[in-house]
């Protein structure tokens, strides 16, 4: 038997001292050097609950309660996904005894005298259980991160990294009925750069793209509030979602984000303002279930053509129903 170092934790729980030092010699010559020990039921509980050992062999027969109470108490402790091997140790042979330990909880059991070659081949079976189950945790550990990272991707956008035009249409729709639900306004601000397809042709597509990663970030900066969202809803067109906001509130918000998006300074020789600018419309309402989200999205449009027509860089409220 090789006796390199074993990583195994085992927790040997047995009043026997004769049977305690015969356990501990067929461990060592396993590689593990120092199992964990306990002579009572209530040791065994507590050494389980400090250490959470890979192994636990078992007496059936302790000092205070017995092995199967142990077993059961355990596996009570055990978490989501934790496991620990039990081998129940008995110098009971009925195969009620056997069945009993099963059904408390055990993996395995040997009997006393326990010989050393069938100790270790049941060790080892535990060991190949104990390796296969590391290796399920950390696929499923890696599968756990690889779906977090697939909706994450599925969420945002790719560009500018806000939320999706598909986070948007979940979010409106979660906003509007809890909105409808509390009686409180909902307001929707759609911005649109101005002018962008003369910047993309003056000063090229990757200046661009720059471009709508700051402006992103400004109107990301504007929708602190958890009933809050800004999203990019395609191009050069964002959105933002302002649940609890009514017109006045939604008007503010709106103009502090063509303010801040000026302020960034981005030169464009086609604006009045001869930096980037946006312009935006701003519809409110109290949604009812006579109202529905697509009528609220054409009105918001219809709003922003306004503040297009009307010189652009600037917001315009539009009303509900009003295309
Ligand atoms: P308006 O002031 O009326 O909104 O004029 P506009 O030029 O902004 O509007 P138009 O719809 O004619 O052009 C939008 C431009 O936005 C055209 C398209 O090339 C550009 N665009 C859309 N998406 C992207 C993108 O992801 N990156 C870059 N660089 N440009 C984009
Ligand atoms: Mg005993
Ligand atoms: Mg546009
Ligand atoms: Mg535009």
């Amino acid at each position: 038997m090789s006796k390199s170092k074993n990583s195994l934790k085992v927790l040997v729980v047995e009043d026997s001292k004769v049977t305690l030092k015969v356990l501990s010699n067929y461990l060592n010559t396993m590689g593990i050097d120092e199992p964990l020990l306990a002579e009572t039921g209530h040791q065994a509980v507590e050494v389980f609950k400090r250490e959470r050992p890979d192994i636990i062999l078992l007496d059936a027969k302790l000092p205070d309660f017995d092995g199967f109470d142990v077993a059961r108490r355990i596996r009570k402790m055990e978490g989501d996904g934790e496991w620990s091997a039990i081998i129940f140790l008995t110098a009971m042979s009925k195969d009620e005894d056997l069945a009993r330990g099963i059904a408390a909880g055990a993996d395995d059991y040997l009997t006393k005298p326990v010989s050393e070659v069938v100790f270790h081949a049941k060790v080892r079976a535990m060991q190949r259980l104990i390796d296969m189950q590391r290796s399920l945790i950390d696929v499923t550990r890696k599968l756990d991160k690889a779906n977090a990272e697939l909706l994450r991707l599925s969420t945002t956008d790719a560009l500018t990294g806000i939320a999706n035009r598909r986070s948007f249409d979940d979010f409106l729709l979660r906003e509007w009925r809890r909105c409808m639900r509390v009686k409180k306004p909902l307001s929707v601000v759609m911005l649109d750069v101005d002018y962008f397809k003369l910047f993309n042709d003056k000063y090229g597509h990757q200046a661009g793209d720059d471009c709508l990663k700051l402006v992103a970030l400004q109107i990301a900066k504007a929708a602190p509030r958890a009933t809050d969202m800004a999203s990019r809803y395609g191009g050069e067109e964002f959105m933002l979602v302002l649940g609890d906001t009514d017109e006045g509130g939604a008007m503010w918000m709106a103009d502090r984000v063509r303010q801040m998006v000026g302020d960034l300074k981005i030169k464009h020789y086609a604006t009045d303002s001869k930096y980037v600018s946006v312009s935006c419309g701003v519809v409110s309402v109290m949604p009812d279930d006579k109202m529905s989200i697509e009528q609220l999205l054409q009105s918001v449009d219809a709003a922003l053509y306004q503040a297009k027509r009307g010189g652009r860089d600037r917001v315009v409220a539009g009303r509900y129903g009003s295309i």
